[in-house]
């Protein structure tokens, strides 16, 4: 009997390798992109779970994430593509049908945007140069002109990161661990300085050598938790580079362990840590906080019960309220639940009258006074509001 096998098209390679970038957030609301899964669950296959509703600087889009192969010659202690763990199965897909799965789903109405990965096969070079390929295919050839966030493998050509910048929207420069000796115990293999911040510094230099062209951001992510990185560690770097490499956003990805690997047995980092490593990070990018103004504690985390704008408040503001009718933006953006459109609103509209009430910030559209009510003056005095007791 000859047995025929008949090679899978594009969009089915692509939905065999599955939901493969699951724990790689790609957009600007990365809590609400996908509910976690169990432990060890991985690699399911079916084209939705390859499809993820992202918030993009284009609004919210069905992506395609992926990745061009799930093979990797790299061992990063806590990852499922590593080398040697069997449980992975490994695929790949040519940047060619890639392009063609992609268009034929973007085409189809089914996505509108890429988010493209890969495992590191035959060294950095060649890998990225596969992940241009597919982007330019889709860019030169097909004319896309959505949303398209491209991995930097470790270490490139600085003409390769520039052709990356040139195709994507953004592109990931995955720092994985805040200091050498905290990646050298998640992947023995990465080079923080050299590898990884070198590609950072190195986009940034692009980019203010081009100042007229659209080139991609740069955002990095994080494994938070199973070495031992503290807040403190975490934010004063993302801190630095927002400040001085244009970096747009960190992702903190709460480390999960995957069965098979060396770290298996390691206990998952609370998703809430997750949560309040991103509050803290715009406190610092979009409300110019100082590091030193979050409440780490001494072993350089910050507490995960409390969230780290009330507890600044909690320690400065109730004896010291804010009065509305006078404070500058910065105090302002001090106060519990007003952010950066709050109080732009709140400048704006004193110009007009006293803001008296409560109700007069929710007209606003601030959406939970009495979360400021304790540490605001309205109209010189403290506003009523009763205090939740539960
Ligand atoms: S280089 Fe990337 S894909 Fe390869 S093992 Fe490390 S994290 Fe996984």
């Amino acid at each position: 009997m000859v047995n025929i096998q008949i090679a899978p098209d594009p969009i089915q390679k692509i939905t065999q390798m599955g939901d493969v970038t699951l724990y790689e957030p790609a957009g600007d609301q990365p809590f609400s992109e996908r509910p976690r899964l169990p432990t060890g669950k991985y690699q399911s296959h079916s084209l939705a779970e390859c499809i993820t509703n992202v918030s993009t600087p284009m609004g919210k889009k069905p992506i395609l994430k992926t990745m061009l192969t799930t093979a990797c010659e790299r061992d990063c202690y806590y990852c499922p593509f590593r080398a040697g763990r069997a449980k992975t199965r490994r695929m790949t897909i040519t940047a060619d049908d890639l392009a063609k799965a992609f268009l034929a789903l973007q085409q189809g109405g089914a996505v509108d945007g890429l988010f493209l990965s890969s495992g590191i096969i035959k060294g950095s070079i060649p890998t990225q140069d596969k992940l241009l390929d597919a982007a330019d295919i889709i860019r030169r050839k097909h004319h896309y002109r959505g949303y398209i966030h491209l991995k930097i493998m470790p270490g490139i050509e600085d003409a390769q990161l520039y052709r990356a910048m040139q195709l994507a929207d953004r592109i990931s420069v995955n720092l994985e661990a805040p200091t050498q000796e905290r990646l050298n115990a998640l992947a023995p293999k990465k080079h923080l300085e050299r590898e990884l911040l070198a590609m950072v510094h190195m986009a940034e230099q692009i980019r203010r050598a081009h100042p007229h062209e659209k080139l991609a951001r740069t955002v990095t992510q994080f494994v938070v938790g199973a070495v031992g990185d503290t807040d403190l560690e975490l934010l004063s770097l993302t801190n630095n580079l927002h400040r001085h490499l244009g970096l747009t956003r960190a992702y903190f990805s709460a480390f999960h362990p995957i069965l098979q690997t060396p770290f298996e047995n390691l206990a998952p980092t609370d998703a809430l840590r997750e949560f309040r490593l991103y509050q803290s990070s715009f406190l610092l990018r979009d409300y110019g906080w100082e590091v030193e103004d979050l409440p780490f504690g001494q072993g350089g985390n910050l507490p995960t019960d409390v969230d780290p704008k009330k507890a600044w408040a909690e320690a400065h503001l109730r004896e010291q309220p804010v009065d509305l009718q006078t404070a500058d933006r910065a105090q302002l953006l001090r106060v519990p639940s007003i952010g950066p459109k709050g109080a732009e609103a709140i400048l704006k509209a004193r110009r007009q009258g006293k803001l008296a009430a409560l109700a007069d910030l929710c007209k606003l559209g601030i959406a939970a006074p009495e979360r400021a009510a304790p540490y605001i003056l309205l109209d010189g005095k403290r506003p009523a509001w009763q205090e939740r007791l539960f």
